[in-house]
């Protein structure tokens, strides 16, 4: 299939591509960058993965996505932080409180890592880059409260809204209830093994494959195009891997480097 039909479908179908790589992607086969874990380009001055200064960081910069990681504590408040420990402690078995006092909690720069709330507070401020928002897969809490207290806190917000937020999850059972029942949301599958086809039959909008497993079915990146849905690949940090992803056509690209990911797209990049 060649680029451009590739692109009038995207173009056509699937309001979640329309919302979010819009027209002007589509047409201009213009590729999204979006930071993973925040900012991490600027661990160096300071910023910290997951913290508020980096969502900052990346939002001044006119990124097109920053991401970040919502976990349940054990008293279902949500913390923003990417593994499933802080501290020492597991996140779902420990209260709030620990992670707000317990010094060996803090981030690199200084912060306190952040409760949902206060980092959709930054999101706010600047809702020109959309936020990634990735639900970790629960053990000992249930997915659904996750869903349905994340749900609660973006309306608080006034981001409960398409073209401000995505979801991405390695949960399928997580993704599966977006589909359910927020079908507008562009709803990013990741854990790579399952095809588009079988994603879109549960009425899953989109991928966001490892690079590697998008080096091996390259296929994916058209087939998920012909049904309409958006494809995304984490984490590319290397220029020969950034190229890779961008010749394979895929819509967004996560990246710890997103500085060099924006060099290499030039004018190709997709900003809002
Ligand atoms: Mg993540």
């Amino acid at each position: 299939m060649t680029n451009h039909i590739n692109s009038l479908i995207r173009t056509v179908f699937a309001a979640s591509m329309i919302l979010l790589f819009s027209a002007g992607a589509g047409a201009q086969n213009k590729i999204a960058i979006t930071a993973h874990r925040g900012f991490w380009k600027c661990e160096a001055a300071g910023n910290s993965e997951n913290s508020i200064a980096s969502l900052r960081e990346a939002q001044n910069a006119g990124l097109w996505g920053s991401e970040f990681d919502a976990h349940l504590t054990a008293d279902n408040k949500i913390l923003i932080n990417h593994d499933n420990t802080r501290g020492g402690k597991e996140i779902e078995q420990t209260k709030l409180r620990y992670f707000k006092s317990v010094q060996a909690c803090r981030l690199k720069n200084g912060e306190w890592p952040s409760t949902l709330n206060q980092y959709l507070k930054q999101g706010k401020a600047n809702d020109k880059t959309v936020l990634v928002f990735e639900l970790k897969p629960e053990k000992y809490r249930s997915e659904d409260l996750l869903i349905s207290k994340s749900v609660r806190s973006l309306k608080r917000h006034g981001l409960f809204d398409p073209s401000k937020v995505i979801f991405i999850s390695f949960s399928k059972h997580m993704c599966d209830v977006i589909a359910q029942k927020y079908p507008e949301f562009t709803n990013q599958y990741l854990n790579g093994d399952i095809s588009p086809k079988d994603l879109k039959k549960d009425g899953i909008n989109g991928l966001d494959y490892h690079f590697n497993v998008l080096k091996n079915h390259p296929e994916w990146v058209a087939e998920a195009h012909a049904l309409g849905m958006s494809v995304n690949c984490w984490t590319v940090n290397k220029e020969e891997d950034i190229k890779a992803m961008i010749d394979l056509g895929v819509d967004c690209i996560t990246t710890n480097e997103p500085l060099l990911v924006r060099k290499l797209l030039g004018d190709r990049e997709l900003t809002l």
